[in-house]
């Protein structure tokens, strides 16, 4: 059995290489070779990495109508040739963490190597308004979550930017503001929202059974909850750190069956963050589906009129100086936190040691995801800098994870997070034929982030051409203008 199995494997792959030589033949009237086309575009002489297949190889791939065509070692023909010789040929990061969704946005991004950024963790409450705003538009591909924090600010007449700072954060909705949160949740599923987000650390006066009942409602769509963990004091007799929070969130999804996404343990994982890995392992291993992500930076960012950040006036001076003001690149005194927290604004923040985000960073568990979001050239670094930073740092310098398993967590687990839910994904984070053609190809001996607390706009380098949809929109480094290739990334609209 074993053996005739081996024989028939081997067999089909030689029936497949047959097939990659000389090409699909579909009657012979119809013959022809991947050689004898001439394709939209072809990225030539490439290292072509596939974390999917695993195909580590110098390839040339081809690619007609957005999507990829042709894998093959032959010479093939493009009105457009790239030249990838020395470069690796990778699928385009699928960032599921980017708040910022516009130009000044999608250029940091692409320059980063991601051809799909999402809102999934904040979300949006107008799942069709955001949509439209968008379509035909995007320089990269874009999608967002339906989010309970939107949803509820609508309901509760919060008066909050981005974030809650009024009762959306502070008070316990009625049953009838429940029943409007739940309705318009689910209405944002019905319009194709990829994901539910959710995030108790900011609507902390949300009860443990609101949470359970929007799990229920992303249970029932079949969607991920991307959740920013609960944040505080734990309960007494409790683990330290995050601990309660994030038992909150495994107990809703094993409650309900949503599928549960932990976004950046690295930070909200406090000390915790190694033995929260493990629990996230273990989780998995009793069929609970649990996935989670990080990136790569001690300090963290979030607005200054974020809940966990009330009653904070009694901190040692030392906890303000930690704290700095992007807008004007200085560091806090406890009278202008108080001044900013008045006037609302985004704050960067420790978030945890650099030996919790390099474990989270390496671990086999994470995805590689950003948390992105500039305002006129303000905000933190992790917009323009999280990929490349983990190719240069984390792979070639520190040698702490290899090429492949890097790959692996920008792009094809991303893609699997949300394909049963948004089929698209399927052919999204993979160098496959018939795959869409989002690429990323970069220099795996100079890749490397360039964006700083204090120029946080500073692209990364390293990263030569992006193709989103079969559209370079990074050529030679260089952004191409007047190119909006980027299309939703969306479930199926049911109703
Ligand atoms: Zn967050």
């Amino acid at each position: 059995m074993i053996k005739w199995y081996a024989r028939s494997a081997g067999q089909l792959r030689f029936a497949a290489a047959v097939l990659l030589v000389f090409g699909f033949c579909f009657g012979a009237a119809r013959c022809t070779r991947a050689q004898d086309v001439s394709y939209d575009v072809v990225i030539a002489n490439g290292r072509v990495m596939d974390p999917e297949s695993g195909l580590d190889a110098v390839r040339n791939v081809g690619i007609s109508g957005g999507r990829i065509r042709a894998i093959s070692s032959s010479v093939l023909k493009g009105k457009q040739i790239i030249d990838a010789k020395g470069l690796v040929v990778a699928p385009g990061f699928i960032d599921l963490h980017q708040h910022g969704q516009d130009a000044e946005n999608y250029a940091a991004k692409a320059h980063d190597g991601v051809t799909t950024a999402l809102e999934l963790e904040v979300g949006v409450a107008d799942i069709d308004h955001w949509y439209g705003e968008r379509d035909g538009k995007a320089l990269i591909n874009f999608g967002a979550s339906v989010g309970h924090i939107p949803v509820r600010m609508a309901v509760m007449h919060d008066p909050g930017q981005l974030l809650p700072s009024g009762d959306a954060a502070h008070r316990e909705a009625t049953p009838a503001e429940i029943e409007q949160i739940m309705s318009s949740i689910e209405k944002g599923l019905q319009r194709g929202a990829l994901a539910v987000g959710v995030g108790p650390a900011y609507t902390e006066a949300a009860t443990n059974e609101e949470i359970v009942q929007v799990f229920r409602m992303a249970a029932k769509h079949y969607a991920s909850c991307h959740i920013h963990i609960r944040s505080g004091a734990p309960r007494p007799g409790a683990a330290a750190g995050s601990f309660p929070g994030f038992e909150e969130a495994i107990a809703a999804a094993a409650i309900t069956g949503a599928p549960l996404h932990i976004v950046h343990i690295q930070s909200t994982g406090g000390p915790d963050v190694v033995d929260e890995l493990q629990m996230i392992l273990e989780a998995r291993s009793r069929g609970l589906d649990v996935t989670t992500e990080a990136y790569p930076y001690t300090m963290g960012m979030t607005s200054i009129q974020a809940a966990f950040l009330d009653h904070k006036e009694n901190e040692p001076d030392s906890y303000f100086a930690s704290m700095l003001w992007p807008a004007t690149g200085e560091h806090l005194t406890r009278d202008s936190f108080l001044r900013y927290r008045k006037e609302g604004g985004m704050i960067i923040l420790p978030s945890n040691k650099q030996e919790n985000i390099d474990a989270a960073i390496e671990s086999p568990l994470t995805m590689i995801a950003s948390d992105g979001a500039l305002f006129n050239g303000k905000g933190h670094p992790r917009t323009s800098g999280t990929y490349a930073r983990v190719l240069g740092h984390y792979v070639r310098e520190e040698k702490a994870l290899d090429l492949m398993t890097a790959l692996k967590k920008m792009t094809l687990m991303p893609a699997q997070r949300l394909e049963k839910r948004a089929p698209v994904f399927k052919d999204k984070g993979r160098i496959r034929v018939g795959a869409d053609a989002d690429i990323t190809v970069f220099d795996a001996n100079t890749v490397i982030d360039k964006a700083t607390y204090e120029n946080p706009l500073q692209y990364s380098e390293g990263i030569r051409f992006v193709l989103v949809n079969g559209v370079p929109v990074l050529k030679d480094g260089q952004l191409v203008d007047g190119v909006f290739p980027g299309r939703a990334g969306r479930a199926p609209i049911s109703q």
